[in-house]
């Protein structure tokens, strides 16, 4: 998770740069002749590895703050994928059981399928909040 925090911020620099250059602005780094003379020079434009550790920092906190809604996100969108119970809205218990009571039968346990993505969101959660 690490490696996804710091893509993240990698690729949020990016597309600030991209953006930057959209709007007229050059870095150091970019290539003679790849700006005109109307355009504006700014000092953040350079590539990651250059970048002040302080900036690099923010970056990742950014991306850090981004990521947890991300990936619960994605994981609950896999969960509800592969459970019907969980699609229906039913949480499963601490043992990975559906209890579903129907009016008038007897309360029937079913195994959520969903249990090792469940696992798998949670442990990249709590990874994500170091
Ligand atoms: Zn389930």
């Amino acid at each position: 998770m690490t490696d996804l925090v710091t893509r993240v911020a990698q690729s949020l620099h990016d597309k600030w740069c991209e953006q930057m250059r959209e709007k007229g602005f050059y870095g150091s780094t970019d290539p003679i002749g790849g700006y005109t003379l109307h355009d504006k020079f700014h000092s953040g434009l350079i590539p990651w590895p250059d970048l002040p550790e302080s900036r690099r920092q923010e970056y990742l906190a950014t991306a850090k703050a981004v990521l947890p809604e991300i990936v619960g996100e994605v994981f609950d969108s896999c969960i509800i994928a592969v459970c019907e119970s969980c699609y229906a809205g039913h949480s499963p218990n601490k043992n990975g059981l559906h209890i579903l009571v129907r009016a008038g039968y007897r309360s029937e346990r079913i195994r959520c399928t969903a249990q090792a993505i469940r696992a798998l969101r949670d442990r990249h959660l709590e990874e994500l909040k170091k």
